[in-house]
């Protein structure tokens, strides 16, 4: 078999779209969870799949290849038989295999055979929700299982999936920095090759925010939330996974190929309530409410909000995504006046907190942990 050339496999991952499907039921609402989600059993969960497949239809028309497919939410795989059926069906409204197709999945809400009829149907990588193996702190983050299950959970999945990933928190209230190492050793030792640690945010509307604003909990101090992440990183480093992305890790060069649709800014299709689209140039947000969202899809009128964004706002979210890659920000993609401002502010900036070198311009990964305030202080002198 012929190799494919460097320059080949760049012009194909240029090309890449991703599809984007929001499953809005899960068992129970997790305390910190922003996401779109309603209670199982709340709406007929029928009467969605046919909306969702319904907007498939009409948006995903001339969707051309390569596209990587990946089914989120909520938690898909508590809809059983009626979330493969939905699959086989969606499968059929694409004309081409996705390039990668992930499923996201919960401890508990699935068994070996119901694995393997996923895999059947094409999915080649299941994303977990384990967050913690700390059966106290699952249960402050109100989540429906404990580590028993979710040990057993990913056992299960790595019988039937080469290609796992695995969802953590660190810098929950309560947690330490031994006990998240511990908690990664255990998942590093079962074989799984990707791992996303996202710090546990106190968002809006949760039932975290709360519990904040009454006084009840406190989020961790920076002190603690930095030797969390650095730690942790360190660990994961010295197992050989790659610290590909700010929040993501992985063995085997199995980056997840769909988020780095988002990170490079390329185009992307969201289907289902309150998922998100962009065509380059404008950001498009379908309703976060299943009737208005139902009622839209079948009056053929959508009830979309959508933002356009002008080419400083792009410049500002190109900056933003590509500095969360180790690949870094690519300076000949800048306009030369934009390029050389960058290149002017960073001369200014302390050493070491941003390195240029092979035309690209990267974080240091240690000062990950104050991303945000590093990029804005950027930002804030480029645009
Ligand atoms: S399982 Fe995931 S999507 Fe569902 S409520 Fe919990 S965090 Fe949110």
């Amino acid at each position: 078999m012929r190799k494919e050339s460097q320059t080949t496999r760049d012009a194909k991952a240029k090309r890449i779209k991703g599809v984007y499907v929001h499953i809005p039921f899960c068992l129970s609402k997790c305390a910190y969870c922003g996401f779109y989600s309603v209670p199982l059993g709340s709406f007929d969960v029928d009467v969605v799949l046919e909306a969702i497949l319904e907007e498939a239809r009409v948006v995903l028309e001339e969707l051309s290849p390569p596209y990587t497919l990946y089914v989120g939410g909520g938690t898909p795989t508590c809809l059983g038989n009626s979330f493969l059926d939905f699959l086989e069906r969606l499968l059929n409204i694409l004309s081409y295999a996705p390039l990668e197709f992930t499923v996201e999945a919960n401890p508990a809400t699935f068994d070996g055979s119901f694995l393997k009829d996923l895999k059947a149907l094409g999915v080649g990588r299941l994303s977990l929700g384990v967050q913690s193996l700390d059966d106290n702190l699952l249960s402050f983050l109100r989540r429906s299982h404990d580590a028993s299950t979710a040990l057993s959970s990913v056992e299960v999945a790595l019988s039937v999936f080469d290609n796992v990933n695995v969802d953590m928190i660190f810098g929950i209230p309560g947690q330490t920095v031994n006990g998240l190492i511990q908690d990664l050793k255990r998942i590093v030792s079962l074989g799984v090759i990707h791992i996303s640690l996202y710090g546990l945010s106190f968002d809006e509307d949760t039932l975290l925010r709360k519990w904040e604003e009454e006084g009840a909990v406190k989020p961790v101090d920076d002190a603690l939330w930095r030797d969390m992440y650095l730690q942790a990183r360190d660990f994961l480093v010295s197992c050989g996974f790659r610290h590909y992305e700010i929040s993501n890790y992985c063995k085997n060069g199995k980056i997840c190929i769909h988020n780095m649709v988002y990170w490079s800014h390329r185009i992307y299709i969201g289907l289902g309530p309150s998922s998100a689209s962009f065509d380059g140039r404008r950001r498009i947000y379908n309703p976060k409410d299943l009737e208005t969202y139902v009622e839209g899809v079948f009056k053929g009128k959508f009830h979309r909000k959508e933002d356009v964004l002008s080419d400083d706002e792009l410049w500002e979210e190109k900056i933003i995504l590509y500095l969360r890659t180790d690949s870094g920000l690519p300076l000949r993609k800048l306009p030369d006046g934009l390029r050389k401002k960058v290149l002017s502010v960073i001369e200014n900036m302390p050493e070491g907190i941003l390195l240029a070198g092979k035309g690209k311009l990267r974080m240091n990964p240690s000062y990950f942990p104050i991303f945000n305030y590093v990029v804005s202080n950027l930002l804030a002198k480029l645009l």
